[in-house]
């Protein structure tokens, strides 16, 4: 049987698309109800805005996370933006990269883009080791940029006039503006990545994001592996066909790479039973044990905040009316602070 057909029948990817669904809808819900917020704003009224819409602001939740650790304060501008950034990054350091696979919802996108093309075309495009390599550093590279300009260069007070100035207090409205009056080269540029999904594997994930890159790289510091039972494995080679990020699981004893995205298809495509697991420190990690673990994360995380009313944000109905009036302002298109 083909192998994307059993893995389809395998029920770790039956859960995972459950969880990717969830996530999925919730994004769509937030954005949905994030349009409601904005245009009932224009109509001089006040519908509530979701905070998970911060979620989507990752620069301002990172300024916000550095602002907390030097100065104690949970600034009150965007602070589920820090305390979703935070959750993220403690699901790289436990669970690996399963954020990408199992959470976000571009991933998800992503993964049904290559498997249409897939379909189309019969198998994907595989690009050569040489021009893998540098085009996966590409998201390293955006990511120490921002994490260069925002950990060594801002100080106290850059961070502050960021934070608490007009263009960070506009930047979800702006978000969604962007995207409603998108230009014609944004547009291109969007479509040639969703172009550029099809016949390759996670192109987005692999070799642009640099969200992916954060968590990719706190990954590596995981406890929880897969890891590979030599003397079990009959070297059929599924695993590897299976692996979304091309990595070579039937050489490995542990895969360590940035690239594992803890998706278990590897272990679905396995045919020798116990050959194949997760596994944290000494003990198996089922991947049902797996989901609830990460979904734990996250609602322990975002319950724990929203308990400590650090969820919503500060800023008043009278200052979105006054910030949607005059959003094409100078005062809202550039960044304070070094940024
Ligand atoms: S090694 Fe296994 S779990 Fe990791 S990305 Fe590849 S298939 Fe998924
Ligand atoms: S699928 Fe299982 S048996 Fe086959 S090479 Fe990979 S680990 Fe070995």
């Amino acid at each position: 049987m083909n192998i994307e057909k059993r893995l389809r029948k395998a029920k770790t990817q039956k859960l995972r698309l459950i969880v990717q669904l969830f996530f999925a809808s919730a994004s769509v819900v937030t954005g949905c109800k994030f349009i409601l917020f904005v245009h009932s704003l224009e109509k001089g009224k006040f519908v509530s805005r979701p905070p998970g819409v911060e979620a989507f602001l990752p620069l301002s939740g990172l300024v916000g996370l550095k602002f907390w650790g030097v100065t104690g304060v949970i600034n009150s501008i965007h602070p589920a933006a820090i305390f979703l950034l935070l959750t993220f990054m403690l699901m790289g350091l436990f669970l690996k990269r399963g954020f990408c696979s199992w959470v976000c919802p571009f991933g998800f996108l992503s993964e049904y883009l290559w498997k249409l093309g897939e379909k189309v075309f019969g198998k994907n495009l595989k690009l050569p080791r040489g021009l893998d390599y540098p085009l996966r550093s590409i998201k390293y590279i955006v990511l120490g940029l921002f994490l260069w300009d925002i950990l060594f260069r801002m100080d106290v007070n850059a961070l502050a006039s960021f934070i608490y100035g007009p263009y960070n207090r506009a930047a979800d409205i702006k978000m969604l503006l962007f995207f409603e009056r998108i230009s014609t080269f944004s547009f291109f540029v969007i479509l040639s990545f969703v172009l550029f999904s099809i016949p390759i594997k996670n192109f987005w994930c692999r070799y642009l994001c640099p969200y992916g890159a954060l968590v990719g790289f706190l990954s590596m510091f995981s406890p929880m592996k897969i890891k590979r039972n030599i003397s079990t494995c009959i070297d059929c080679k599924l695993c590897t066909e299976a692996c979304p990020s091309s990595i070579k699981v039937h050489l490995a004893k542990t895969v360590y790479s940035d690239e594992c995205n803890a998706c278990f298809r590897c272990v679905d495509a396995c045919p020798v039973p116990d050959t194949l697991y997760m596994k944290l420190g000494k003990k198996r990690v089922s991947p049902f044990a797996y989901a609830v673990l990460l979904l734990a994360l996250f609602f322990l995380v975002t319950g724990v905040v929203r308990l400590k009313g650090y969820w919503y944000n500060s800023i008043t109905r009278k200052e979105y009316k006054y910030i949607i009036k005059h959003i094409d302002d100078p005062e809202f298109s550039h960044r304070s602070g070094s940024q």
